[in-house]
């Protein structure tokens, strides 16, 4: 089978001849259908997220169509379209079974720690494929296991719940798709925070509230805009001390600030009157779990999760192709997404 991968860290990715997975009883082959090109891919080949073993096949955003069913595979059928959950686990280990897979002592990451989705085919635990409904195209289906899924356990870890209002710093693929998953929460108002003007302009086209931090500090302007109250629950997506500070100083009392950014970055807050006083609380979190896909493709379904067609980039399994991509990724500030298509719905 045809497949691209990664053989030296800092290099290009290149094509590749590969034989076809053996599938074990509690496995599936899928034949890809999409595969979403992610940020993360950019720092698996440059180096900066460490990866075990090459050459590796990225890809961890995968959507296509069951094509062999081991025994025990109960979940799945073949032919059935699927997209898969990223995160393969163990099952049995203590976090494995409160289903807190993100934890999993033995966890490996589809695309990062075992081979990917950037090929024809690809072979994951039956557990790890998840049904997708007609409606949803395969390219949707594969993005949105990723940034989307996180966006949506963001929001769970927040306990958001219906009427709250949101402030969403960065408005990329997290915060594109955090807007609209809180808005089938059926949210109240909705923040923006950025300093892209385009993306600014993108997010009030969508009926957010547009804070522009280059003009005046974010806190004051949410605080201004909700009579001093400020906002129930604030989602940091960038990674920055400063913003993760700004997310905790724009809470309601009884606020929760959700952190989803990376930074190697200290921030120190004032225990008293940022944090006691109003007991707001701070949350990290990481990835998404396995039982919050079900809700995720139901809102694809209903077409309250969505990617306008004009945000969707295609491109072929060919690794020239795959890496102008990856190289556009890391300048890139709008929300178009590049997915490798290797078969269509129609
Ligand atoms: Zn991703
Ligand atoms: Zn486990």
């Amino acid at each position: 089978m045809r497949a691209v991968q990664l053989t030296e860290i800092g290099k290009a990715l290149t094509n590749a001849d590969l034989t076809i997975p053996e599938v074990g009883s509690s496995d599936v082959l899928i034949r890809v259908a999409a595969a979403g090109i992610c940020h993360s891919d950019v720092h698996y080949r440059d180096g900066i997220s460490k990866i075990d073993r090459l050459p590796l096949t990225l890809g961890h955003e995968i959507a296509g169509t069951v094509e062999r069913v081991g025994k025990d595979v109960r979940n799945v059928y073949r032919g059935d379209r699927i997209c898969v959950h990223y995160l393969v686990s163990c099952g049995s280990c203590e976090f494995c079974v409160r289903r807190l897979e993100q934890f999993c002592r033995s966890g490996q990451m589809i695309g990062k720690h075992r081979d990917g989705g950037y090929a024809e085919f690809i072979k994951v635990p039956g557990a790890n494929a998840f049904r997708l409904p007609d409606e949803i195209p395969f390219e949707v289906g594969a993005i949105m296991m990723c940034s989307s899924a996180t966006a949506l356990h963001a929001l769970n870890k927040a306990r958001f719940k219906p009427g709250e209002s949101i402030a969403i710093f960065g408005f990329g693929g997290l915060g594109f798709s955090a807007l609209q998953l809180a808005r089938a929460f059926d949210c109240g108002d909705v923040y923006v925070v950025e300093i892209n003007h385009a993306k600014l302009a993108s997010a009030a086209k969508i009926g957010a509230i547009a804070i522009d931090a280059r003009t005046a500090d974010p806190v004051e302007q949410i605080k201004e805009l909700t009579a001093g109250r400020g906002v129930d629950v604030a989602l940091e997506l960038i990674g920055s001390a400063k913003t993760m500070h700004q997310a905790v100083r724009c809470l309601s009392p009884l606020g929760r600030a959700a952190f989803v950014g990376l930074t190697a970055d200290s921030m120190s807050i004032h225990p008293y009157t940022e944090l006691i006083n109003k007991e707001v609380e701070i949350i990290g979190v990481s990835d998404h779990l396995a039982t919050e896909l079900p809700a995720l493709v139901e809102f694809a379904r209903m077409g309250k999760l969505r990617f306008p067609p004009e945000t969707l980039r295609v491109v072929d399994l060919d690794a020239a192709q795959i890496n102008a991509a990856l190289d556009a990724l890391q300048n890139s500030i709008d929300h178009v997404r590049t997915i490798i298509e290797l078969a269509s719905d129609e």
